[in-house]
C-alpha cells in the first residue's frame, strides 16, 4: 500500500518551447514495476475469458510481425489492449468533435532517478524535444503547431508524459514522431548545456524565487526519510548543475522502452485503427530487456514528528501545515484512499461547511484560510496535509493549538450523515462532469497506470467513492493521524513571527 502527499505538492513539467500545463503530481507507492506488470496482464486474461470471440490479432509491418492482445473493453468506451513488445495501449473514444489526444506516459518520474542525479527526469523531459535521426532540434513541436495542434510534457515522482492534440487525421503523424523520439533521439553536448541553463532557470523561477515552494522542499524532505518523494521532482540545484549528456541517455536508454511505456489516445477514434497504427509505429520497436524492476526504497517505520520553522523574509503571511503519511490507491484496494479523500473534504473543503472553515474561520476568527489537502494518487505512500494561515493577532502556536482542537473533536464525535450524502453527492457529479473532459479522462489513466492501478481500478474508482461509510472515515482518520509520521512546519518571515 502506499500513500500519497496531499499537501504542497511539487509539480513540475512542461518543455520551455511552450510551457503552459504544469501537471501536479500527487504520489508515490510501493507496487512494483514486475507486480504492475503482472496486474495488467492478469486483468486482461480475466476480462478476455468473459468476453469470448473477441480475438488477439497480428499485423506485419515490413519485416516483422507485431501480435496484439485481444481488446477488452471496459464500459461504455474504453478499450485496452497490450502490444507484444509490452507497451499497454488505452482508447478512450468521444466522438463529439474530431479531435484526439495522444499521451504517451513512462513509468519513469523522478522517483526513479540514480541517486545522485535529481531532475535528470525532467531534464530529460526537455531534451526530447531536440532532434532525432528525422527530425532537428525543435522541429516535433513546430511540426504539432503547423498541423493546428498543441503538444507539452510533464513530469513527476513516478511518471514522464508527453502529449499532443490535434485533429484526428493527424494522428499517424503524432504517431510517427513519438515512436521516433522512444528510441532515436540525438543529443549534443551543446544540447546538454543550453537545456541544463534552462532547468536551472526553471528552478530559480519555480522554486528559488518562491519561498512557500522552498519550504515545501524542507517539509518533503523531513516527511519522507527514504522515499524518493523527499527529494524534489525539478532537483536539488547543486546535483541539476552536474547533470551530463552520459546521465541522460542512461535514465533514456533504460527508461525510454515500449515496456515500460503506455500510450493513451483519447478522441475520436476507433479501437481498431488506433490499434493497427500502434502496432505499425510503436509495435515494431523492441522491448528493453534490462528494465529493471521498479523496486523503491521504502519508509521505515517513523517514530517521531518532525517540526520546522522555515524563516524567510519574502514570506508575506505566516501560515503551518502539518503533514502525515497517508495511504494511497492500491489495486484492487482503494478503499482506504477514499475514504481519505473524505476526511480531508469534511475537515477542510469548503470554508463554510468543513470543520476547520468552520470552528477557525466562522466561529471564531482565529484563521483567514483553512484547508486539508490529500492527493490518493500515487505509486508509493502519499501525504495527508492541513494547513492554516492564522487571522490578525493570533500566533502560530494558538492556530496549530486550535487545528489539533478541531482535529481531536472529530475524533470524539459522530460524523454528521448530511455531511457524508453531501459529499457523496457532490463527487458523483465531479465524476459526471469529468467524463466531459477527454484529456482529463486520460491522463487519469496514464497517471493510474504508472502508479501501480489498471484500467480497472480507474472504472471502479467513483464507485468506491460511492460505499464510503462514516465508519470508513473515522477508521481511516484514525490511522492517518499519528503524530509520529507528521511534519509540522511554520512558515514565517522572521523569528517574531515564530511563536
Ligand atoms: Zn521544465
Amino acid at each position: 500500500m502506499t500513500r500519497m502527499l496531499a499537501v504542497p505538492f511539487l509539480i513540475l513539467g512542461l518543455t520551455p518551447l511552450q510551457a503552459q500545463t504544469t501537471q501536479a503530481q500527487s504520489t508515490q507507492a510501493q507496487t512494483t514495476q514486475a507486480q504492475t506488470t503482472q496486474a495488467l496482464a492478469a486483468t486482461a486474461e480475466g476480462t478476455q475469458v468473459a468476453d469470448a470471440g473477441v480475438a488477439a490479432r497480428s499485423f506485419t509491418e515490413g519485416d516483422k510481425t507485431v501480435s496484439v492482445t485481444a481488446p477488452v473493453r471496459i464500459g461504455d468506451d474504453v478499450t485496452t489492449f497490450s502490444l507484444d513488445n509490452g507497451m499497454d495501449v488505452v482508447v478512450i473514444e468521444d466522438h463529439r468533435a474530431p479531435v484526439v489526444v495522444q499521451m504517451v506516459w513512462y513509468r519513469a518520474g523522478s522517483a526513479d532517478e540514480l541517486v545522485g542525479q535529481s531532475g535528470v527526469a525532467h531534464f530529460l523531459e526537455h531534451l526530447l524535444f531536440k532532434g532525432t535521426d528525422k527530425l532537428a532540434p525543435g522541429e516535433f513541436s513546430a511540426t504539432v503547431a503547423a498541423n493546428g495542434g498543441s503538444d507539452n510534457a510533464f513530469t513527476s515522482y513516478d511518471y514522464t508524459a508527453y502529449f499532443q492534440r490535434v485533429a484526428a487525421d493527424r494522428l499517424p503523424l503524432m504517431m510517427e514522431m513519438e515512436s521516433d523520439r522512444m528510441t532515436n533521439l540525438k543529443l549534443s553536448e551543446g544540447d546538454i548545456v543550453t537545456e541544463r541553463n534552462v532547468i536551472l532557470e526553471e528552478r530559480n523561477q519555480r522554486t528559488e524565487n518562491n519561498p512557500g515552494a522552498l519550504a515545501r522542499e524542507q517539509f518533503m524532505a523531513a516527511q519522507y526519510q527514504n522515499l524518493r518523494y523527499g527529494v524534489p521532482v525539478i532537483g536539488w540545484k547543486h546535483e541539476m548543475e552536474e547533470l551530463s549528456l552520459e546521465d541522460a541517455l542512461a535514465f533514456y536508454g533504460l527508461n525510454y522502452s515500449p515496456n515500460n511505456a503506455i500510450l493513451i489516445v483519447a478522441g475520436d477514434v476507433q479501437p481498431d485503427d488506433v490499434m493497427a497504427l500502434a502496432a505499425k509505429y510503436y509495435g515494431v520497436i523492441p522491448p528493453e530487456p534490462d528494465l529493471p524492476p521498479r523496486l523503491r526504497p521504502q519508509e521505515p517505520p517513523q517514530t517521531a514528528p518532525r517540526r520546522i520553522t522555515y524563516t524567510d523574509a519574502r514570506v508575506s503571511q505566516p501560515y503551518l501545515v502539518r503533514s502525515y503519511l497517508a495511504t494511497e490507491r492500491n489495486t484492487g484496494d482503494q478503499k482506504t484512499a477514499a475514504a481519505l479523500v473524505y476526511l480531508a473534504e469534511l475537515l477542510g473543503g469548503s470554508s463554510f461547511t468543513s470543520e476547520l472553515g468552520r470552528a477557525l474561520q466562522f466561529d471564531t476568527q482565529t484563521a483567514v484560510y483553512t484547508s486539508a489537502g490529500y492527493d490518493p494518487s500515487s505509486l508509493d505512500t502519499s501525504t495527508f496535509a492541513l494547513s492554516v494561515v492564522p487571522g490578525t493577532g493570533v500566533s502560530l502556536s494558538e492556530a496549530e493549538a486550535a487545528m489539533d482542537k478541531v482535529v481531536a473533536d472529530f475524533m470524539a464525535n459522530d460524523i454528521d450523515p448530511a455531511a457524508m450524502d453531501r459529499i457523496r453527492n457532490q463527487m458523483k457529479a465531479r465524476e459526471i462532469y469529468a467524463l466531459d473532459d477527454v484529456q482529463g479522462r486520460a491522463q487519469r489513466y496514464g497517471a493510474a497506470l504508472t502508479q501501480g492501478l489498471t484500467v480497472q481500478d480507474v472504472e471502479a474508482w467513483p464507485q468506491v467513492l460511492q460505499e464510503v461509510t462514516a465508519e470508513d472515515v473515522k477508521a481511516a482518520a484514525a490511522e492517518v493521524f499519528d503524530l509520529n509520521q507528521s511534519v509540522t512546519g511554520w512558515v514565517v518571515a522572521d523569528k517574531e513571527q515564530a511563536r
